[in-house]
């Protein structure tokens, strides 16, 4: 066992970092407090070899792993923390479900102005009815001809207000096996994108409405019986929600010690207060044992998608650590932390979201126990016949 980065990944880590430094730096907190897209960072990262990190070079990609991806999040995030959804978009998220499974003509036709900074995608998995109870989506896909006519509604989709491409999780039948995905383009009649509302973090999501939204079957993702394959790369998106809440408490943390090493009370650095110092031992503590088991979950993934346990207790640990280190690295800074003045309350406040985003800790833990107890748990109410 190695717990040492190769040559090759200090190399990529510390170009990422230098990248960052040069061109992130200074409009960090601007950056972090505007709910648009940034579409110019994007760009940027394309003509660095930040876009893609995880797809294919026949894709148009970098071909690079898991773990090269997460380390780009951290190098970004230390720097800019807002930038490091960029990366999360380009290698993380629906793209990486996209570029998988995706026919030659769909990659050919989105992926370019999806990895260029050119365009964004949002993934509208979430609807009324159906939030962690995912497979309830009601979002229906009938065959009309040549087509397929989708009525429904989807919330809180990331990226939703400048999205010009949305992954749709629709239901071409009943039950499980029903479900699978379709891509629908803004504009596209019958699809009404609302007024965008904003998440505690400033983050902004519109609600998705499809009436008769006609779409070519070349649209079809993935037909029905796609739902496991589906989760499959979603796994791929909770790594990277993982490496964020990572991050981010850490670049609060980073923000909290330099405070405390240098702002005096009572004549003394804070830092000499041993209630202070705990503070830091238990974050410390915290940060490094959520990082083993994100390294352990990316790297044992390699280029595939990675496991549903491994990923599963990578993403409970970081998204909780992240928030408590977060919250106490306010603490620490006082009204200076409180103020948005600084980014460390942004972080407190992004962390928070991923506790719930995308397999909530409570769904997390579930599935966890299903591993600790090699048993499946039902979590759907039993009808009464078949509980007498
Ligand atoms: C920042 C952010 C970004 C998001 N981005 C997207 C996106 O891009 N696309 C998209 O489709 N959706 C997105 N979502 C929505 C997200 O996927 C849902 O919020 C999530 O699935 C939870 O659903 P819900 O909010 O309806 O909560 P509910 O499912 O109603 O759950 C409410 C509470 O009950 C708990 N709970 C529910 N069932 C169980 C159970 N069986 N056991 C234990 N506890 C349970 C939950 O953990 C939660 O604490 C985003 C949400 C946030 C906050």
């Amino acid at each position: 066992m190695n717990f040492e980065f190769t040559e090759e990944q200090k190399l990529f880590s510390e170009s990422v970092r230098k990248f960052a430094l040069v061109h992130l730096e200074n409009d960090a907190l601007k950056r972090a407090h505007n709910p648009r897209f940034p579409f110019d960072v994007a760009q940027l990262m394309n003509r660095q070899g930040l876009m893609g990190i995880t797809i294919a070079q026949a894709d148009g990609g970098q071909g690079g792993t898991l773990t090269d991806a997460v380390i780009a999040i951290e190098q970004i995030a230390a720097v800019c923390p807002r930038s490091a959804d960029v990366v999360q978009f380009g290698s993380f998220g629906p793209i990486r479900t996209f570029a998988e499974y995706g026919t030659p003509a769909q990659k050919q036709r989105w992926l370019p102005d999806l990895l260029s900074g050119r365009a964004v995608m949002s993934l509208g998995m979430t609807e009324p009815e159906a939030g962690s109870a995912a497979t309830d989506l009601k979002t229906a896909a009938k065959p009309d001809g040549a087509n397929y006519l989708i009525t429904g509604a989807k919330l809180f989709s990331t990226f939703s207000p400048d999205a010009q491409i949305f992954l749709i999780y629709v239901r071409f039948g009943p039950g499980v096996g029903g479900i699978g995905s379709v891509i629908v383009e803004r504009g596209t009649p019958g699809f009404q994108i609302g007024p965008p509302s904003s998440f505690m973090s400033g983050e902004e999501w519109c609600e998705l409405h499809f009436d008769n939204c006609r779409i070519p079957a070349e649209n079809v993702l993935l037909g029905p019986g796609g739902f496991k394959k589906q989760m499959s790369g979603f796994n791929v998106e909770r790594i990277g929600n993982a490496a964020r809440s990572l991050a981010f408490g850490r670049y609060a943390f980073n923000k909290a010690r330099a405070h405390a090493a240098t702002r005096a009370q009572f004549g003394r650095p804070l830092c000499e207060f041993q209630g202070v110092q705990w503070k830091f031992a238990d974050m410390a503590i915290k940060l490094e044992s959520a990082q083993l088991l994100l390294y352990r979950a990316a790297a044992n993934a390699d280029r595939g998608f990675p496991s549903a346990y491994e990923t599963a207790i990578a993403k409970a640990a970081c998204n909780v650590t992240g928030f408590e280190v977060a919250h106490e690295s306010v603490q620490v800074m006082g009204a200076m932390g409180y103020s948005r003045e600084s980014l460390v309350e942004w972080c407190m406040r992004r962390c928070r979201g991923w506790m719930i985003a995308g397999g909530s800790v409570e769904i997390l833990k579930n599935r966890i126990a299903e591993h600790v107890f090699d048993r499946r748990f039902d979590q759907r109410k039993r009808h009464a016949d078949a509980a007498e």
